[in-house]
């Protein structure tokens, strides 16, 4: 076995080993195994802290393994678009998802099918773009997203990619600067992706620059998607963003996967034929199911639940900023969304940063920050933080200076990993239930 791989050879060589020292069965109790170590660790023990990882309700967790999953219904909605008989109750479900998912959104359209927002982006490049077009789009270490880059979706178009300029010490577009290089380029898209996320991004703005020669905003909010429905956020397709992509899996707290939502009719043509037949056949349609509950508990909860997700970052960034740990953004008030960023340069950085916090139960991740380089890639010196599941929890700005306690532990006064995962296991343990959802309601005072 001399063939390479991207993956950790060692990581392989151990499963490797596994298998070939057990039955098939045994194999299958193996996987079963490593399931439940994550379950009772980071479902039960763990503070999660990762900005695009949100827990779901029991309700839509037990859809992901419904019968209907095991259907075929590729195509679109209804008898004679579908090649298989039989989908009569799928169709209920999956109109039910697409006008859930409106109404969350309230646009006209959206689409259920993708299995992630890194295809939502692809369709739209798929949709809207040819070989040779240009396209700006936001750069990595201000926040940008490889599925508008030259390695994801945008890159296997081929299409001119541009960056879009960023104030380094402010983290904002420099309009000033985007308008001169937007009327050099003239570009037929811009996408706004970003996966660091604090503010409001200037979409207004920049979609009145570039429509003089036709061009389209693009809001990829896989990260705002939760925020914008709950009305917490700006609302890209009112200020003037033509399609906004969208993760389902993010703020939006649904099953892992994609959307996809306009206005436009003359978009619908295009968007729609790109996901089917191009990006999806066979769409899981329990996570459609998944999906439209997870919209129906944003209708219902999403304004108070994203509420406190924000209030909740912005506590956590002062209790930080107070415990000598510098948090970007303090003269704005550290944040207007589920992320906040730390600078851990003076602590190691934020690769050896994030693991010394997983050794104590803290989940969080390595992340670019401005000043970094794109070969300080594997080892920058920011950590990205989010509050979206430690708030389903039930926890209000009080428990945040309790949770940047148990990091200003590890990291400024250089405590024992070891001994900071006790109390944050003590502290963790009796939260067992997600809220903000028909199964648990509201958390309790
Ligand atoms: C996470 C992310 C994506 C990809 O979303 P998936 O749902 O994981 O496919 C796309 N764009 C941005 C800006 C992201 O942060």
């Amino acid at each position: 076995m001399s063939q390479p791989e991207v993956h950790d050879p060692t990581v392989l060589a151990h499963a490797r080993a596994l298998i070939e020292h057990t039955s098939p069965a045994g194999a299958a109790q193996e996987v079963l195994n490593a399931v439940s170590r994550n379950e009772e660790w980071r479902g039960k023990r763990c503070l999660n802290l990762l900005a695009p990882e949100a827990p779901t309700s029991p309700t839509v967790r037990r859809l992901l393994s419904a019968e209907i999953g095991t259907r075929a219904a590729e195509g679109h909605i209804g008898r004679v678009n579908r090649w298989f008989a039989g989908t009569q109750y799928i169709d209920e479900v999956e109109a039910l998802c697409v006008e859930l998912l409106k109404k969350a959104f309230r646009c006209n359209y959206a689409d259920h099918r993708l299995m992630g927002s890194m295809l939502g982006n692809m369709t739209v490049y798929h949709a809207l773009t040819q070989p040779g077009d240009r396209v700006m789009t936001a750069p990595q270490p201000f926040g940008g997203h490889s599925s508008n880059r030259a390695d994801g979706p945008a890159g296997t178009r081929g299409v001119e990619i541009f960056d879009i300029p960023f104030d380094p010490a402010t983290l904002e577009v420099d309009l000033d600067k985007f308008e001169e290089e937007a009327q050099r380029i003239q570009p037929k898209l811009v996408v706004m992706g970003m996966s660091m996320t604090l503010f409001p991004l200037p979409v207004k703005e920049m979609a009145d620059i570039i429509a003089p020669w036709g061009g389209q905003f693009i809001y990829d909010g896989a990260h705002q998607a939760g925020l914008i429905a709950g009305g917490q956020f700006q609302d890209p397709l009112r200020e003037g963003a033509a399609i906004l992509t969208g993760s389902a899996g993010k703020t939006f707290s649904g099953p892992q996967s994609g959307m996809i939502l306009w206005n436009s009719p003359t978009l619908t043509e295009p968007i729609t034929t790109a996901i089917f037949p191009v990006l999806a056949a066979t769409h899981q349609v329990n996570r459609v199911a998944a999906l439209a509950v997870a919209a129906a508990e944003m209708l219902e909860f999403g304004q108070v639940y994203m509420a406190q997700i924000v209030k909740n970052a912005q506590a956590l960034g002062r209790a930080l900023d107070e415990r000598g740990i510098p948090v970007l953004a303090a003269e704005r008030g550290y944040s207007r969304s589920h992320q906040v960023i730390a600078n851990v340069r003076a602590f190691g950085g934020g690769l050896d940063v994030a693991h010394r916090l997983a050794a104590a139960n803290l989940i969080t991740n390595k992340n670019l920050i401005p000043g970094d380089t794109p070969a300080d890639w594997d080892r920058p010196s920011g950590l990205r933080m989010g509050t979206i599941e430690i708030t389903r929890l039930g926890l209000m700005e009080a428990d945040m200076a309790t949770i940047a306690e148990f990091i200003a532990r590890v990291l400024v006064k250089g405590e024992d990993p070891a001994t900071v995962q006790k109390d944050v296991e003590a502290f963790r343990l009796p939260l067992q239930d997600f809220y903000y959802n028909f199964d648990n309601g509201w958390p309790k005072p």
